[in-house]
């Protein structure tokens, strides 16, 4: 795998705070400690803290573990020099860096993990999160523009390359503006302490009754199969949930990871429940993969599909040409025609480097007589064929989430999601920075709960819990 480093900038002497930010108490630790085992826990390699100011005590607050410290003794000529000396200490076999500032206490492991991936993905020279449209750092840099980025001068660090490349810069976009938040002054200080107290409290179970939880949910991103029926039984509430969220004006989307219907195919199921909804409010895997590759690639792009007529459907609605010759990606659902010959024309375009796009990872698909291969199994054999992983956009990816927010032109934080998979839902969620509520009427039993990687910020028993949950919050 592709290694991506820490270079966490610490030289500074922090005049404007007063005090040495290395060294500010952070929940027991000092602040730059606290930073440097964030960068840790997201595997990041080597971890790098460039020192200057107050080195020496610095260094000894930072423990030994695990990280590299390097020395900038030019620290008083600007922010570029810790850069350069930062990139001159990285091993040789280095794909990128990612740049940390000592004054971010909430940038998490998972923001680091997340910029990493969305490199070693798509390979873009440039990632950076951002919040409401404001660029923030950590910024990662891919090794191609260590020759540049070791040319900066002053205090604009990276700020120069990220204009010169911004066509191919790509951002990872945070629920919470203090997640990027630094400590400029002592109420910054107090300020984002306090929020990190309060995200960590557990995730709490509502009862009916419990206002606080979702005060701030005005849109809704529903999975359905688990949640709104299962098979072809509606689940009960199923019509209650629906007058209740259109009486109390919350938005909503319903989406799923199976790419083979058309919504309207979703939307005569619900009908036939008792329940109208709008075939606009129906996302499929499918179309939010084509609403990925038309953030990516011009109209008339040629595309090779293999999936069912829900993914043939969705790309031709965003104007790509569907084509085997000279395809400039391939997109891969869930394909009950699946051939040999579909599988070796996909390996054949990706071995030539045609992009290879999955929509859902799921492996299986369950049959009443048991599995039978789902569309990650598809994506396993090509992967195995071409040594290609592809991207996918289908949950737990966030892709689809941001696309269904986009639809709403909603924002994570003010959005919920409601599922039935912790793997899928509730990791997507999570992914997305979106509020998550599992529902125990499918897949997940409440004994799945504590184990899980995934932990859902709220658990509902079935559609009418979640309304009662929804109401008290009115
Ligand atoms: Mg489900």
């Amino acid at each position: 795998m592709e290694k991506i480093a820490a270079i966490i900038l610490a030289a500074g002497a922090s005049t404007r705070f007063g005090e040495p930010k290395q060294l500010l108490d952070w929940h027991g630790v000092p602040l730059l400690r606290h930073v440097t085992e964030t960068a840790l826990q997201a595997d990041l390699d080597p971890v790098i803290v460039v020192l200057g100011s107050h080195a020496e005590a610095v260094r000894q607050a930072l423990g030994t573990h695990g990280i590299q410290t390097a020395m900038n003794w030019r620290w008083e000529a600007g922010m570029s020099t810790s850069v350069q000396v930062g990139l001159a200490a990285l091993p040789p076999d280095t794909s990128a860096a990612l740049f940390l500032q000592c004054d971010q206490p909430l940038v998490t492991a998972d923001l680091l993990r997340t910029l990493a991936k969305r490199f070693r993905k798509t390979g873009a020279p440039i990632v950076h999160p951002v919040y409401a449209g404001r660029r923030g750092t950590p910024t990662l840099f891919a090794r191609r523009l260590f020759p540049e980025l070791a040319e900066v001068s002053g205090d604009r660090g990276g700020r120069d390359l990220i204009s010169r490349y911004a066509k191919e810069v790509t951002t990872i976009e945070v629920a919470h503006a203090d997640v990027l938040s630094d400590i400029d002054t002592r109420a910054d200080y107090e300020r984002l302490k306090q929020r990190c107290a309060d995200d960590r409290k557990p995730p709490s179970e509502p009862e009916p009754g419990d206002a606080m939880a979702l005060d701030h949910v005005r849109h809704l991103i529903v999975d359905m199969d688990g949640v709104l029926w299962r098979g072809d039984e509606p689940l009960p509430g199923l019509g209650d949930f629906f007058t209740f969220i259109r009486q109390k004006d919350f938005n909503f989307i319903l989406a799923t990871n199976n790419s083979s219907h058309l919504p309207t195919q979703y939307a005569a199921k619900l009908a036939r429940f008792g329940v109208e909804v709008s075939p606009e409010r129906i996302l499929t895997s499918a179309q939010a993969t084509a609403a990925y590759l038309a953030d990516i690639a011009p109209p008339r792009t040629r595309v090779y599909a293999i999936g069912g007529e829900g993914v043939l459907h969705a790309l031709e609605a965003h104007n790509f040409e569907l084509a085997e010759e000279n395809a400039a990606y391939v997109i891969v659902g869930w394909d009950r025609q699946l051939t040999w010959k579909k599988l070796s024309t996909a390996s054949l375009l990706i071995h030539r480097g045609a992009g290879f796009v999955g929509t859902n990872p799921d492996k299986s698909y369950p049959t009443e007589q048991g599995p039978v291969p789902g569309n990650g199994a598809q994506l396993a054999a090509l992967e195995a064929t071409t040594g290609v992983t592809p991207i996918v956009v289908g949950k737990p990816e966030p892709w689809m989430y941001r696309e269904a927010l986009r639809r709403m032109q909603a924002r994570p934080e003010t959005t919920a999601v409601i599922g039935d998979r912790l793997e899928t839902d509730i990791a997507g969620g999570i992914n997305a920075d979106i509020t998550t509520i599992l529902v125990l009427s499918g897949i997940a039993r409440r004994a799945d709960v504590a184990p899980s990687p995934y932990q859902p910020d709220l658990m509902c028993e079935d559609l009418d819990h979640l309304l009662h949950v929804l109401a008290n919050d009115e």
